[in-house]
């Protein structure tokens, strides 16, 4: 069993990142709601989240770059051996766990996956709702669920991708939906559209004139 204070330096590292009450309850089990909800409010100056904790997988499948971010944090998971132990209880997997994070936060700090997502990754990964394939060309390892009919392909590939699509006008890099960045080129390109549109018009016009 962990040591009380082991419990208490651990809520604090889950409190840091806004974990909900009843999710430190389950891994500082030794932790009153009451003591969790105090040093909630003493960490953020405000009470802690309620509602429902994250029950859908889908989520980290929503975009490229959500399904990155988690295989970054699946892979890290594996890593530190949590997927293959037993439940969530104990604080050697609950210390282990916010390691993980906290790697991840740092990393990337736009924290676009809650710690509760990530404890919800934890526990498909277990539950083996989702699992880790390896990636045939950059062989990294991403997320695959055998639950949701979408096959998906490797993130970090269709994200390389992605970047490496330029502009055929200007030669900067497109984004997303396939549009220019570079705000002088759309000027340039919707320029040339209006023109093409104009002498279109008009050559039509000429045509139409001599038969009249
Ligand atoms: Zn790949
Ligand atoms: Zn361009």
């Amino acid at each position: 069993m962990s040591s009380k204070l082991e419990e208490v330096c651990l809520s604090y590292r889950l409190i840091r990142y806004g974990a909900r009450i009843n999710e430190i309850k389950i891994m500082c089990p030794g932790l009153t709601k009451k003591e969790l909800r105090d040093r909630y409010y003493e960490v953020h100056q405000c009470s802690a989240r309620s509602g429902k904790n994250p029950t859908k997988p889908d989520f980290f499948f929503s975009t490229r770059n959500t399904h990155r971010l988690s295989s970054y944090l699946a892979n890290s998971f594996i890593k530190l051996n949590l997927v293959s132990s037993g439940s969530l209880v104990n604080c050697k997997d609950t210390g282990r766990f916010v390691d993980a994070y906290e790697h991840y936060a740092l990393d990337f700090d736009d924290e676009l996956i809650g710690i509760s997502r990530a404890l919800l990754l934890l526990k498909e990964l277990r539950m083996g709702s989702i699992s880790t394939t390896k990636c045939d060309d950059c062989s990294v390892p991403y997320i695959i669920s055998p639950i949701t009919p979408k096959l998906y392909s490797c993130p970090y590939c269709a994200i390389k991708k992605q970047l490496e699509r330029l502009c055929c006008h200007c030669g900067e890099p497109v984004q997303d939906r396939g549009r220019c960045r570079n705000k002088r080129c759309q000027q340039s390109q919707a320029a040339k559209r209006r023109q093409a549109i104009t002498s279109d018009v008009s050559s039509l016009c000429s045509v139409a004139l001599p038969g009249l």
